[in-house]
């Protein structure tokens, strides 16, 4: 598959693909380098509009790590075919013979550049170079099957052997994204999981918090559902004034949404030391006490957490307000300042939405798709690829492999 295929005028069939995003512009390439004649239609003017948002406009293409627990369905384990049959080294493998150099950082694989505009410029170049055929501004309204397909676009009517949906989410529409792909596949009978906004902010009514907007720290975030932990991710949190970002509330987002779609009671428990246990943190203050004994109180966290924080620990630690001076602090006290430090807790009233959400979870119902070769059980020579399915990913690069293996996977079954 790395080699440029020299034949590609023999054309096999004619195939649409639906969508000039990550999975439509990849999957165009590996096709047309089988020799498939293939025309991209894609709604807005350019290709990649969402790509060149990716990563803070740097582009986490993949990630080292590509276990399976960092993707989430509703039909579990559809994805592993995919994701274990196109590691990230076949990726950098393909793309390099493209011309795209990748740099780790982490585990975390961007282009060496550091723009997502690279990704977007190589991909399509290559697929100009290969005879992909473009039709922007080009919003597919309807496909019909006969025959073969009859794809209707700005009142024009084209017939196509085979069509690929890559047509993504409507998550952040702002970047021209759009849930056509649905109704496109509900056409079909396909069923649509109820698509719920993914790698979202999180909204709290909490005045203490909005308070602490602009702050950002390492913490460990744990999810409360109905006040019982269910899952802690470790990275960074950002406070805002509409309430919490960050990678690590990003990554609870999917389950904070699903629950606040149920209407169950959502919390977070943000824990602004997890390197340090509760005595070793108890250990430092009582240490920090004896220096600065006659400092006011406020004192013995400066320079420990970001300044703006420390009231509102005190504040939560309920320490008394006569109490001014460190050394008027007990041991209680020194205990109730770690655990605030250790327990922030905010109610979480909803999430952003789909116009801030990076995916979405839920989309195409992948019970009745191939996982080997992304076709349609229920209607042949139709396929799908990337985030239209039922298939989103945690943060780091998980989502864009995803859109890479799903169009790997559909060109290699392609016989
Ligand atoms: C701000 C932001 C940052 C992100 N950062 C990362 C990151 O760093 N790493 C990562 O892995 N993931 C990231 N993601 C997620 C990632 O961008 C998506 O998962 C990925 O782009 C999905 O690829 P796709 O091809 O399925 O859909 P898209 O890339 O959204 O492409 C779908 C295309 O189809 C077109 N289209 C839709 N309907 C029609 C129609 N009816 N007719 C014609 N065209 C149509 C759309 O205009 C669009 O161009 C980020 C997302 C956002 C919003």
């Amino acid at each position: 598959m790395s080699q440029k295929n020299t034949q590609h005028h023999l054309y096999l069939n004619k195939i649409a693909i639906v969508g000039a995003g990550a999975s439509g512009l990849f999957c165009a390439i590996l096709l047309a380098q089988k020799g498939y004649k293939v025309t991209v239609f894609e709604k807005n003017h350019k290709a990649g509009r969402k790509l060149l948002a990716t990563g803070n406009g740097k582009c986490n293409v993949t990630n080292t790590n590509l276990s399976l627990e960092f993707y989430h369905s509703s039909n579990p384990l559809f994805f592993k075919y995919g994701i274990e049959n196109f590691t990230y080294e076949q990726f950098e493998k393909l793309v390099f013979s493209f011309g795209l150099d990748l740099t780790k950082r982490g585990t975390k694989i961007y282009p060496a550049s550091d723009q997502a505009s690279s990704v977007v410029d190589v991909l399509y170049s290559e697929s100009i170079e290969l005879g992909v055929e473009f039709y922007f501004e080009s919003q597919v309204d309807n496909i019909q099957k006969n025959n073969n397909f009859t794809i209707t676009a700005n009142l024009q009517q084209y017939s196509f052997d085979k069509v690929i949906i890559a047509s993504g989410s409507g998550a952040m529409k702002k970047l021209g994204s759009s849930e056509s792909g649905y109704i496109l596949s509900e056409n079909f009978s396909h069923k649509i999981v109820e698509p719920i906004a993914s790698l979202v902010q999180l909204e709290s009514d909490n005045y203490d918090i909005k308070k602490l907007h602009g702050l950002k720290c390492e913490a460990n975030v744990t999810l409360l559902i109905n006040n019982q932990k269910t899952t802690t991710k470790k990275g960074d949190i950002l406070f805002a004034k509409y309430g919490v970002s960050g990678n690590s509330v990003l990554d609870l987002s999917r389950e904070a949404s699903i629950a606040l779609n149920e209407y169950q009671c959502v919390d977070i428990l943000v824990d602004i030391f997890p390197n340090s246990d509760k005595n070793k943190l108890i250990g430092m203050l009582e240490k920090k006490q004896k220096q600065i004994p006659n400092k006011k109180k406020e004192f013995l966290l400066l320079s420990l957490v970001h300044s703006k924080i420390i009231e509102y620990i005190f504040k939560q630690a309920k320490i008394k307000s006569e109490k001014h001076y460190v050394k008027d602090l007990n041991k209680k006290d020194l205990q109730a300042l770690v655990y605030a430090m250790k327990n922030i807790k905010i109610s979480i009233t909803k999430s952003r939405g789909y116009e801030y959400a990076e995916v979405v979870s839920g989309g195409v119902d992948t019970t009745d798709i191939n996982p080997k070769t992304m076709e349609s059980k229920l209607v042949k020579d139709l396929y799908f690829i990337g985030e239209v399915l039922d298939v989103d990913g945690d943060c780091g690069g998980y989502n864009l492999h995803w859109a890479w293996a799903s169009s790997y996977v559909l060109a290699q079954g392609l016989k």
